[in-house]
């Protein structure tokens, strides 16, 4: 059966866009600007486009070649555990690999296949050969009457069962009488993969960004923020100088962060800043859930630079549900990591189906989630302790030229912003500290605060 004559049968396949072709590989393709977010948001959903149709789970080779994938953009160590490996309170599962999974009729037409889609499969289902009514196999069968067009996505990783996701209109369609079912798979001990970016910096305290990287073909919920996690990386790649070592993270969800921290205890605890990655490309508004402790300095820097991006946004505080934030701030760690996405988990309709495909997702709006994570980031490498050099009175800013400097255009706020900077400058008050207390934006605070410093007006309090 030609493939064509099968897109042909299934409704889904409509709905499920066709892979990339290897000519568009997001490896060929990144802008050479990697700071335009127009072209990066364009990078990033190719990136995401050609890693959709891949068979990732929790573990297993789809998820080894989306490491592979990312790998070809941004250096990456892969580090893998053997299933049974003993985590706190958790055992690395079984390996599951996929190479078949279909319903056929009884003239031998496939009505349900991997082929179209990864969803279409219980992700850790057992193998399975079988011919059997379609009473019997309904149990196995998933659909979301709500939405009938849609595919749901299951798993059962922790429960040894099978099973088919399928749209509720193709169910509706099938007749009584015989199926032939076979899911050709692979649950045994292994190996679970995770990968890892370091690029260091002056400090060897470290900034944590995180995705999850397991879900098979769901765009905003997965794809989105790797693509995101490797426009950082690959900007912050650029720098020639950089203040915090970063380290990135692409892992398969809670048991992949559960062993990142099993085995990185030392790491875990030089993490300054952290961020967990998710649903960064819908077209809804920022949103950003606050760490545990709720006023660590990236709770801070985000909604700094939320309040002035000039767009709806939203702020949540944090919850222990969600995404691997729940591990990082789990409290024996209890680490700064708070949440970066637009519309939560949970919080559309389209979550967890195959709705959320490459259209729910948009190359502007993955841009502006990965502009907005930049000022994010150029807080955290310019927050910064100050103390003045002319503490008593204000000094004369004009004869120094300092109302001039800014090329001669007037940028609002700016002299404020000097005027800020130097009163507040006393050893004991950041940058990021002045910028809330001004009501002003870290970005102008910050060139406030160069411009002084090439004055000779204030200097360094917090080296
Ligand atoms: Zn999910």
């Amino acid at each position: 059966m030609s493939s064509s004559m099968r897109l042909a049968d299934l409704a889904v396949a409509a709905a499920i866009p066709a892979p990339a072709t290897p000519s568009e590989a997001a490896s060929t393709a990144w802008p050479s600007d990697p700071m335009n977010s127009l072209t990066v948001g364009e990078a990033m959903h190719r990136l995401a486009r050609e890693l959709y149709p891949l068979r990732r789970s929790l573990t297993g080779d789809g998820f080894r070649e989306t490491v592979g994938r990312v790998g070809q953009l941004i250096p990456l160590t892969v580090t893998e555990t053997r299933t049974g490996t003993q985590v706190f309170d958790w055992t690395v599962p079984q390996e599951w690999n996929i190479r078949e999974a279909w319903v056929a009729n009884a003239q031998g037409k496939r009505v349900i296949d991997l082929e179209y889609s990864t969803l279409h499969v219980v992700q850790y289902s057992v193998p399975v050969r079988q011919r059997m009514s379609l009473a019997a196999l309904r149990p196995h069968l998933h659909t979301l009457p709500d939405h009938p067009d849609w595919v749901p996505y299951r798993t059962s990783y922790y429960h040894e069962t099978w099973g088919f996701c399928l749209s509720q209109r193709t169910l509706d369609a099938l007749p009584d009488g015989e199926y032939d079912v076979c899911i050709d798979s692979t649950l045994a001990p292994g190996n679970l993969t995770y990968a890892e970016c370091e690029l260091p910096g002056d400090d060897p305290q470290e900034v944590l960004l995180s995705c999850h990287s397991c879900h098979p073909a769901l765009a905003n919920d997965n794809l989105s923020g790797i693509a995101l996690a490797v426009a950082v990386t690959r900007a912050l790649l650029q720098r020639t100088r950089r203040r915090w070592t970063y380290r990135v993270l692409f892992i398969p969800g809670t048991i992949g962060s559960i062993t990142w921290l099993a085995r990185n205890t030392a790491a875990a605890r030089r993490v300054q800043h952290g961020l967990v990655l998710a649903c960064a490309g819908d077209r809804g508004k920022l949103t950003y859930k606050r760490s545990r402790r709720g006023n660590a300095a990236i709770d801070r820097a985000v909604e700094q630079v939320f309040r002035h991006a000039g767009a709806p946004y939203e702020i949540l505080d944090f919850s222990p549900y969600g995404y691997d934030e729940r591990q990082y701030c789990s409290p024996g760690f209890d680490m700064p990591v708070g949440c970066f996405m637009r519309t939560p988990n949970g919080r559309y309709p389209e979550y967890h189906t195959s709705a959320d495909n490459l259209e729910f997702i948009t190359p502007a709006h993955l841009g502006d989630s990965f502009a907005r994570l930049m000022d994010v980031v150029q807080v955290l490498e310019g927050d910064r302790m100050y103390a003045s050099n002319n503490p008593y009175c204000e000094p004369q800013l004009g004869t120094r030229g300092l109302y001039r400097t800014t090329g001669g255009t007037h940028v609002p706020g700016y002299e404020m912003a000097m005027l800020w900077v130097l009163n507040q400058s006393d050893g004991s008050r950041s940058l990021l500290d002045i910028a809330e207390r001004a009501a002003l934006p870290f970005a102008l605070i910050r060139r406030a605060a160069d411009d002084l410093l090439a004055a000779g007006l204030i200097r360094e309090a917090d080296a």
